[in-house]
């Protein structure tokens, strides 16, 4: 049979995979034309839709990106710094500019300091070897930061192209469709086209008169929640709107479950008050840490889901982690929760094995 291409972007139509590339209705297929779903979707309603794409994909887009001259904007959640940042970042990133994006503030408590946000980012990006020439706090969702964005995408640009880098869920897609609102306005179509051999995109989004805007693939890390929720799950436990905390006084010798992805066994120190920002369509639980085990084990995809998960992670297949608290500090539990805790306690963190969790001074409080 004749393989068909998206006169779009040149994938190979197929109708098997909606989330591969080239996907088109059976219906579609065969006529004059043919673009594949997500091209007409860029092309009639201006919108970017999210793909997967394998490692072998993801790795021609590496080197296509590092032998490339251009501007990288990473983008990183706030709610998810960890599961942010791209093993192989620097290989992308060769001798290029990076403009550090920090998305979805909107979710942090309006008396977050943004100024100490940034200032903390700046500190976690050098922290995993990450040299930003510049970074800006955005909410995609919200259209806030947005105008500043751009300005700063074109100082930073010049003539050069802008590629657009992030690990899946951090709000890349959100971003360049807010970016194709606010910089296209009424002008025409927007179109697409592959760089030969990779999954990368072109779209033409006007930034200056030479520069395009390129979005990349967006792959999902180890060290992300998203790797042990299914998809359609990750609703449950990405936060929609402004974070309200739910506060547990706690006693040593007690555990709080968060909802059946992570505990915090509190194991020393004087009752303290542990303050837990996370979406709020998820349980939290409280139990003697004598008994953690066996609630686990009863009520894992029970009362502690949503949401539902395939296996009990939290004692067949997790990591653990020692933290003595001693200054008030944020337990950032990588795109599932903040847990707040003042200093003077000794806690015992379990995940599923391989997702990242760290203590930090917190953010909910003191000055930059
Ligand atoms: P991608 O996988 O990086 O392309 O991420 P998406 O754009 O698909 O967004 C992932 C999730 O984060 C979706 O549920 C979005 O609605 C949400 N999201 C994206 N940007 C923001 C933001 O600025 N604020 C909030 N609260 N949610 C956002």
């Amino acid at each position: 049979m004749e393989t068909l291409k998206c006169i779009g972007c040149g994938a190979v139509l197929q109708s098997e995979d909606e989330q591969k590339p080239g996907f088109i209705p059976a219906s579609g297929i065969d006529k004059e034309d043919a673009i594949c779903k997500r091209c007409y979707r860029l092309k009639h309603y201006n919108e970017v839709m999210d793909l997967d794409v394998n490692s072998g994909d993801f790795l021609a887009m590496l080197n296509a990106l590092y032998e490339t001259d251009g501007l990288i904007v990473k983008v990183i959640d706030v709610f998810d710094f960890n599961g942010s940042f791209i093993p192989s970042f620097n290989r992308i990133v060769g001798d290029k500019n990076v403009l550090a994006v920090i998305n979805k503030i909107d979710l942090l408590p309006k008396s977050v300091n943004r100024n100490r946000v940034v200032h903390r980012a700046k500190h976690m990006l050098s922290e995993a070897g990450i040299t930003a020439v510049d970074t800006v706090v955005i909410s995609a969702k919200k259209n806030e930061g947005i105008d500043k964005l751009v300005d700063k995408m074109s100082a930073l640009a010049g003539d050069l192209d802008v590629y657009v880098v992030g690990t899946t869920n951090v709000g890349k897609s959100t971003l360049i469709n807010k970016l194709i609102e606010n910089t296209t306005g009424d002008k025409e179509v927007i179109t697409t086209s592959k760089v030969p051999g990779t999954t990368l995109d072109l779209i033409d989004i006007p930034l200056g008169p030479d520069t395009s805007i390129y979005d990349t693939p967006g792959i999902v890390v180890d060290s992300q929640m998203a790797h042990y929720v299914h998809k359609d799950s990750l609703k449950y436990i990405t936060p929609v709107k402004e974070i309200k905390s739910k506060g547990f006084q706690l006693n040593a010798g007690q555990t709080l479950f968060i909802s059946n992805l992570a505990r915090v066994d509190f194991i020393e120190g004087e009752r303290n008050s542990f303050n837990v920002y996370a979406s709020d369509k998820i349980n939290i639980h409280r139990t003697k840490l004598e008994n953690a085990d066996v609630f686990y084990e009863k009520h894992y995809n029970g009362l502690l889901a949503p949401p539902e998960i395939e296996q009990p992670y939290l004692s067949t297949d997790y990591s653990e982690f020692d933290f003595t608290v001693d200054t008030d500090s944020d337990l950032s539990i990588s795109g599932l929760a903040f847990v707040s805790i003042n200093a003077g306690a000794k806690i015992s963190v379990r995940v599923p094995k391989g997702v990242d969790v760290v203590l930090r001074p917190t953010i909910f409080k003191g000055g930059v």
